[in-house]
């Protein structure tokens, strides 16, 4: 989704980093508590360092809504997290994004029309009153809201097993009676990350026949009536471009040089991958199961390169490697640097607001029903 942010001037592009970080400091302590940094785990050193809080989009939205004293919220993240943290927030606070074009390719795969489309395509088919529909918590606020009001629910990698096994009538969240919803479904929609939606079922001891693939860009998903009535999960034809890059073949090759090596992916990656991986989790579980690693271990983790080269750097008992030694930072969260986090500082310090990311009454009614059940049900 284009977004339209700005150029900076020279004062921000020509210092060097350090000088940069000598602004940063003295705009931060100028706006002392008035203002709150969160920093999710793939930004850059440069950024993370200022962070008052690191973690992944929903514990910087949680954290967030708890600054009550903090009148400005500055999310080094992409679109969707600034989103959700203006949907969680009182309204005295204000939230601020400092690059617009920091969003999200896997967010951008599902847009509302798309969603409300293919809900209507369903419709014509079987019965959307048993399906429940639920979205990665990597979506926009529209689709939240979407979710919010079809009896659905929000999820993130940590508790999309739990929010499933709702969803689905399974475990013993079976029948966990949430507000004005609707769990126990015969089937889910679940988007916009296709793998997460894989995986999470797979572990949950469904099959690959049971799930079928919604293609947005084709008639009724690309999908014939029998494969919609028939198919316990639905999922939606997206994914994140960095996760998806980790193959089987890179689990060989370090396996090939490390034989003792463990290898821990994220479930945004393919499942092929994640069959090959000693372990599977969120970034959290990712930073826990690095910590919890023998002394001398060597890990290659499948994720975001700047998570990984940090927790390399935090970790000097145990070495800590991409799993793919040829890939990319996630090219919208590498929008922010230094530059953009002085420039909205002393914007701020000014006495202006920039980049800030508003989500509109009805719009945040919707999401904040859709993230308070999934709170309910975990
Ligand atoms: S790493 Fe993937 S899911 Fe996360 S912001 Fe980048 S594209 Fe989106």
């Amino acid at each position: 989704m284009l977004r339209l942010q700005q150029p900076l001037d020279e004062r921000y592009t020509l210092p060097t980093t350090d000088a940069l970080h000598t602004r940063i400091a003295a705009a931060k302590a100028s706006l002392g508590d008035r203002v709150f940094i969160l920093g999710h785990h793939y930004q850059r050193d440069e950024v993370i360092r200022w962070a008052d809080a690191r973690g992944d989009s929903y514990r910087l939205s949680v954290l967030a809504q708890q600054q009550e004293a903090a009148e400005y919220i500055v999310f080094c993240g992409v679109h969707f997290m600034a989103e959700s943290a203006d949907v969680l927030t009182a309204d005295h606070q204000q939230v601020i994004l400092p690059d617009l074009n920091a969003g999200c390719s896997m967010a951008d795969m599902a847009d509302i029309d798309e969603v409300e489309e293919a809900w209507e395509a369903l419709g014509h088919v079987t019965d959307v009153e048993r399906i429940v529909p639920i979205t990665y918590m990597n979506s926009s606020a529209a689709l939240k809201a979407f979710v919010g009001r079809h009896g659905g629910a929000v999820c993130t990698s940590t508790n999309a097993r739990a929010i499933l096994d709702w969803a689905l009538g399974q475990g013993e969240r079976a029948g966990r009676e949430v507000v004005g919803s609707r769990g126990g479904g015969d089937k889910v929609l679940f988007f916009p990350d296709q793998h997460l939606g894989r995986n999470t079922g797979l572990a949950m001891g469904y099959g690959l026949d049971d799930m079928a693939l919604w293609n947005p860009r084709l008639e009724r998903g690309g999908l014939s009536e029998f494969e919609c009535k028939e198919a316990t999960f639905l999922l939606w034809k997206g994914h994140c471009s960095v996760n998806q890059r980790f193959r089987p073949e890179h689990v060989a090759a370090f396996r090939a040089e490390h034989p003792d090596g463990i290898v821990i992916a994220h479930p945004e990656c393919s499942h092929d991958l994640c069959a090959v991986a000693d372990q599977v989790g969120s970034t959290d579980f990712i930073i826990k199961a690095v910590a919890d690693a023998p002394a001398g271990s060597v890990i290659a983790v499948g994720t975001e390169i700047h998570l990984v080269n940090r927790l390399d750097a935090e970790s000097p008992d145990k070495t800590v490697v991409s799993l793919d030694p040829l890939v990319c930072p996630c090219s919208t969260m590498f929008r922010i640097d230094a530059a953009h986090l002085c420039w909205v500082l002393e914007e701020l310090v000014d006495g202006r607001v920039p980049n800030r990311i508003t989500v509109d009454p009805a719009t945040t009614d919707g999401a904040r029903v859709a993230l308070q059940r999934m709170l309910e049900i975990v």
